[in-house]
């Protein structure tokens, strides 16, 4: 098959990799000068609404998906007029909308963080209470913790975030923050990753862990996960964060309708990776109900601070670790590439993440 990939960062880079026997051809469409993705398949360099380049991809290729949830929705609309789009275009109009994916979640039952809509000052004014705190986000183009700006009892406030629409969330007192890896198929099979546990510097994820202290929850996390998939008539891979509190309760935060920066573990960690499993779901099927089998892993992303050679040497002198590079020019808090230990001996994980911790600082 030809599947084209709108987007073509590093996210799109690792399914082109994922595929390993070759089955497929690729085509990425990125306004971007040498995105990562460039290397591995024929580059489109346009803007993601151009009309030739939506016709010439109902023209040359299968099917389509995406690597960045931003692309503008109406062109998925006007290429599903003629090839399979996977997630679909509904799908990704609520996941670009915290408004929309919040309002998904209380529709179907899921706990989630209390919200409201805000669209003005006054209307921020009245939904806040004194003594609580609470962050004000963006309702679009949010990621990374980018375009949130938090609010404590007594602040003055003081943004321009409120020029855009936003939803204000009320501060959750979380234990942890854990996401779930749900993976359909156009055969409407489904697959669940392990929970994995993920820890933020600044919004930015940090590292990722799997398994995570919370077993317990992953039954509760795939119901809602299956709720998610069947109600957005999902195809592909999607990730749902959670915070979950004290009272190990599961609140649900926003959903990726993609692959997801959680799940890069699963390369050298699981018997499919994320992002073979993406491109299996799309274009012809996942083993029924196959059980993913799974190494205790943890992935540390590489932002722009510079991780010398010498440090990199010693990781891989002393464990088993694998580095993922993006190829990217260094920017402030950019994802340059990412680096996965999976551990082969019981109970060791926890004292080799802290121990890698202090090489990489
Ligand atoms: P988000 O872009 O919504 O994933 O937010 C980025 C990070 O900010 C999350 O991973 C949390 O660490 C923190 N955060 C976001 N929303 C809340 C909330 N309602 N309460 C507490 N922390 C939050």
């Amino acid at each position: 098959m030809k599947i084209a990939i709108f987007g073509a960062g590093q996210l799109a880079m690792m399914m082109i990799q994922g595929d390993h026997a070759n089955h497929h051809d690729y085509v990425v469409i990125d306004p971007t000068t040498n995105p990562p993705a460039s290397r591995y398949g024929k580059h489109i360099q346009t803007e993601y609404d151009d009309e030739d380049t939506l016709k010439r991809i109902s023209d040359e290729c299968d099917l389509a998906t995406i690597d960045f949830e931003n692309v503008p929705v109406e062109a998925m609309r006007e290429l599903e007029k003629h090839i399979c789009v996977h997630p679909n275009s509904n799908a990704l109009e609520i996941c670009q909308d915290r408004l929309n994916e919040k309002k998904l979640f209380s529709d179907l039952g899921i706990r989630t963080t209390m919200f409201d809509k805000i669209n003005s000052l006054d209307s921020l004014n009245n939904s806040i209470e004194d003594h609580k705190s609470y962050i004000l986000k963006s309702r679009r183009f949010g990621y990374d913790g980018k375009n949130q700006y938090r609010i404590n009892p007594g602040d003055r406030i003081k943004t321009n975030l409120i020029s855009q629409e936003c939803i204000l969330e009320e501060l959750v007192d979380f234990e942890s923050e854990v996401s779930l890896i749900c993976v359909r198929s156009i055969k409407d099979e489904v697959l669940f990753y392990p929970l994995v546990e993920n820890k933020h510097n600044d919004g930015i994820l940090s590292i990722s862990v799997c398994p995570s202290n919370y077993n317990d929850l992953q039954s509760e996390a795939e119901k809602i996960g299956n709720k998610l998939l069947v109600s957005m008539n999902y195809v592909g891979v999607l990730v749902i964060e959670f915070f979950v509190t004290s009272d190990r309760k599961l609140i649900a935060n926003e959903m990726a309708p993609r692959v997801h920066n959680s799940g890069h573990w699963t390369i050298e960690g699981a018997n499919i990776s994320q992002f073979q499993a993406h491109i299996n779901a799309i274009s012809g099927g996942i083993e029924k109900n196959q059980i993913i089998s799974y190494k205790p892993s943890a992935m540390f992303n590489i932002l722009s601070e510079f991780v010398t050679e010498d440090k990199l040497c010693l990781l891989k002198e002393k464990y088993n670790v694998h580095v993922h590079d993006y190829h990217k020019s260094e920017r402030m808090g950019r994802k340059l590439g990412h680096i996965t230990y999976t551990c082969d001996k019981d109970g060791q994980l926890s004292e080799d993440i802290s121990a890698i911790k202090k090489i990489l600082q």
